[in-house]
């Protein structure tokens, strides 16, 4: 049995526009990622929830966008 992909294409565009935007990106940029983001909200998770104001969703630990700030210790 296979099944053909469902995209909801509002959503796509409203993620690709999201991406084109911030400059999302899977890995991390010379050292820096969500995972060690100011808005990064839980850090020790590989999943957690971005509080930037273009985000507010759940982002990976190795991705980076252009709103990177160095989290205060
Ligand atoms: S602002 Fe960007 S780099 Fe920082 S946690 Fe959110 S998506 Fe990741």
């Amino acid at each position: 049995m296979s099944f053909e992909p469902t995209v909801d294409e509002a959503k796509f565009n409203a993620s690709s526009k999201l991406i084109r935007a911030t400059a999302l990106r899977g890995t991390p940029l010379e050292g820096d990622s969500c995972g060690n983001c100011l808005y990064y909200l839980q850090p020790d998770d590989p999943l957690a929830f971005c509080w930037h104001e273009k985000f507010q969703c759940l982002v990976s630990t190795n991705w980076w966008c252009q709103f990177w700030a160095m989290r205060e210790e």
